[in-house]
């Protein structure tokens, strides 16, 4: 079952990482967002509406403050009572599939107590085999 289930990860969904854990409902990721794009991270006002025009997702956001990373957000939709989803059965694809090992990519992390946790597929004995067995060839 494990190897089909690498096999599945790795070959099929191309991912490098396994994502264990389970959401703990702290709302950490709906706040404090940065924003990337094809220009790297979204530093002014102007280019955020601009973004708003291509993805619904956009229009949910709003400006929490600016540091030297560049704007950073709020969702609207999350209460800051509870720090639940006001639109939790509908909120969007982005968000039901959060967190992805894209993040990475993309530069970001995990917030610190985020419940989930990412553990790669090839542990460090299987790369350290790999890099073994191709000095002998
Ligand atoms: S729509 Fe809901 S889950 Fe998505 S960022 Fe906003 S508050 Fe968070
Ligand atoms: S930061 Fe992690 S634990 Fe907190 S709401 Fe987001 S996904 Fe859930």
């Amino acid at each position: 079952m494990n190897k089909l289930k690498k096999f599945w990860y790795k070959y099929i969904l191309r991912r490098k990482y396994y994502r264990t854990g389970t959401c703990r409902g702290c709302g950490a990721c709906c706040t404090h967002i940065y924003v990337k794009h094809m220009n790297g991270v979204v530093k002014t006002q102007a280019e955020f509406e601009k973004l708003k025009l291509l993805h619904p997702f956009y229009s949910y956001l709003v400006v929490l403050g600016e540091d030297e990373t560049g704007l950073y957000f709020e969702c609207k939709n999350l209460d800051k009572e509870t720090k639940k989803c006001a639109i939790h059965k509908k909120r969007p694809a982005i968000c039901r599939r959060y967190p992805q090992e894209q993040i990475f990519m993309l530069g970001g992390t995990l917030k610190e107590d985020c419940g989930y946790s990412f553990v790669p597929i090839d542990s460090f004995s299987d790369v350290m085999k790999k890099i073994q067995n191709k000095q002998q060839k």
